[in-house]
């Protein structure tokens, strides 16, 4: 029997009561939705939350062994004792979650065979299925946080979302002085803005039914599992969750006005941390270094050396090389020679004309930005820079594996180059830049269209035709429409631009459909602009905040109100994709204070 005004949702950002053994067919306790009621099912043993992993036991499906879910618990208050000496990070903005295993210090049996790891161990070889067949199988991870209501830390949970296991790395923890082995994992949280970021537990439910196959318990899953099973890995940066939320000091506030929530440990804000000075204290940043915003940060705070009052190139050309080779699916390491050669040749065309030619120095010295990492130094001259020690020895350097793999991801990889771009390398070519590097397209809203016409273009680069000002998109029936909607007037300016032949405006795409952008052709991901706002628009001189109002990139300066019409609505992914290129993502824009 179920009821009553909760049903079998579970809401992103809900808090349950989570008691043991309560009465499923009590909506609520203590003020909250009872998760036993929720995930009341006639056919389901009571689910547990008890633990950090909670398994429901496997049935047998007609295409195989099937397990309905795993509820996943963390539990900061519990964090740092002999416990639980280990802290998960949540980064919801961003759909990423670090999760450590079950394995404690006093555990004899190896590493891996606890009941919690060797639970996640086996999902993250179903999550890693080549098949679509193979992760339809694949079981979900509901992630719940624990939270102290009602002044009482233990049996409360806030739902946090549907994940998915990206990896899973065994890793050296200690407690009381003691170190042991354990795993971490790395979780994606799934998108559920299909579903206004809920989960019908119906869905579980059929999971758990032996009479349905796995296709039929599939029509029940949220829209970003589905396109996730199609698709594989290759969809994650599509379907991870991105919270787009208002700039910092007007968040509105979530669910109740309780005091006491207590979400898991977030990360360390930049300014505290350069503040305190004391980095190393918390414990949980070498799993921080995997965050996105931490990424940002310290590609923003890297520590460079003033001529004449000039911000040295040295290190953001190494760094931009590096994002290259992740992009252009090469390893993220490289021999020193290959480095010499190539960073060589970006100091010598685009460093300050007084600096000298010397990669030895981003080379090593980069490594105390913790974005890198050179191996197959002796140890006494592992910070030096050394050219023909190198040269003798030949060790390979980089960007680390954990920074790598965050810029597999495009929308990453877009802000990484808008971050080095607009901090450190404003007055060069940019354009120039990022074409020898492989990069060019992230310096345009546009990017870069491979010309059709010509079919010569594996043997002559030039073909490829790099939009770097405006363009005008050939009058489709889609963007027909709109201009017609919006009756030629520009949605920054409200300019009807009068031509002899009427009036006139242009389409411009929001997320480019070139490369690298790939953005879609539709409706929600256009706009209608005048030419000049159209220029600025694709060469990142203005966005559109996620109020709504259009900006120049250069100072935050407000310039107006998107005009829009109730016919046109606009995909907030991809106007959020163009401030990221701008370098003006949310989570950037929190980092740098209120300047607007
Ligand atoms: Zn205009």
């Amino acid at each position: 029997m179920r009821g009553g005004p909760v049903g079998s949702l579970l809401r992103v950002g809900d808090v349950f009561r989570s008691a043991r053994n309560r009465d499923p067919e009590v909506a609520f306790i203590d003020g909250h939705p009872n998760i036993h009621h929720v995930t009341a099912s006639e056919r389901l043993a009571q689910i547990q939350l008890s633990k950090g992993i909670n398994p429901i036991a496997k049935i047998k499906a007609p295409g195989g062994l099937r397990r309905p879910c795993i509820l996943i618990r963390s539990s900061p208050w519990k964090a740092g004792t002999t416990e639980t000496p280990w802290h998960d990070v949540f980064d919801l903005d961003n759909g990423r979650i670090l999760y450590f295993g079950d394995h404690r210090v006093d555990h004899t049996v190896p590493v891996g065979t606890t009941q919690g790891n060797a639970v996640l161990l086996e999902a993250l070889e179903e999550h890693q299925g080549l098949t679509a067949e193979q992760r339809a199988l694949a079981v979900p991870l509901l992630v719940f946080a624990a939270v102290s209501r009602n002044k009482t830390p233990k049996g409360y949970v806030e739902f946090c979302g549907v994940a998915v296991i990206d990896h899973a790395e065994q890793i050296e923890q200690q407690a009381e002085g003691i170190s042991f082995p354990n795993y971490r994992y790395e979780l994606s949280v799934l998108d559920l803005s299909a579903e206004d970021d809920r989960v019908d537990w119906a869905w579980i439910e059929a999971r758990g039914n032996p009479e349905l196959s796995t296709a039929d318990a599939l029509k029940l899953a949220p829209r970003s599992w589905r396109q996730w099973v199609e698709q594989g890995h290759a969809a994650m940066p599509e379907v991870r969750r991105r919270a787009v939320r208002p700039p910092r000091g007007r968040e509105p506030v979530r669910q109740s006005s309780e005091s006491g929530r207590e979400l898991p440990p977030q990360l360390p804000a930049p300014r505290e941390r350069g503040a305190s000075g004391s980095a190393s204290r918390t414990p949980t940043e070498s799993s921080a270094e995997l965050m996105v915003s931490v990424l940002m940060d310290r590609l923003r705070n890297l520590r460079v050396h003033n001529r004449n009052g000039r911000q040295s190139r040295h290190k953001p050309l190494a760094l931009l090389w590096g994002i290259s080779r992740v992009a252009t699916g090469r390893p993220h390491l490289a021999p020193w020679r290959e480095f010499r050669e190539e960073v060589g040749s970006l100091l010598a065309e685009f460093g300050l004309p007084e600096s000298s030619v010397t990669p030895e120095y981003p080379f090593v010295h980069l490594q105390t930005s913790r974005l890198w990492d050179v191996h197959g130094l002796p140890p006494d001259l592992g910070a030096v820079a050394h050219a023909a020690a190198f040269d003798r020895l030949n060790p390979e350097g980089g960007v680390t594996e954990q920074v790598a793999r965050l810029l597999g991801d495009p929308f990453v990889r877009s802000q990484a180059v808008a971050v080095l771009r607009e901090t450190y390398l404003t007055d060069i070519d940019q354009h120039a830049l990022l074409e020898q590097l492989g990069l060019a397209g992230y310096e345009s809203a546009g990017g870069i269209e491979d010309s059709t016409e010509d079919h010569e273009r594996e043997t002559v680069p030039a073909a490829r035709r790099t939009v770097t000002s405006s363009r005008v998109i050939r009058d489709t029936a889609l963007t027909a429409k709109v201009k017609k909607l919006h009756g030629d007037r520009c949605q920054v300016c409200a300019l009807q631009l009068s031509t002899r032949f009427g009036t006139y405006s242009e389409a411009a795409h929001i997320r480019g459909i070139g490369r690298p952008h790939n953005g879609p052709d539709e409706q929600a991901n256009l706009l209608v602009l005048c030419p000049n706002h159209h220029v600025q628009f694709d060469t990142l001189a203005i966005y559109i905040d996620t109020e709504g109002t259009v900006r120049s990139t250069a100072n935050n300066s407000p310039i107006g109100p998107l005009r829009k019409h109730p016919s046109h609505p606009l995909d907030e992914a991809h106007l959020r994709y163009h401030r990221a290129l701008c370098g003006r993502d949310t989570t950037a824009h929190a980092n740098h204070g209120g300047t607007s």
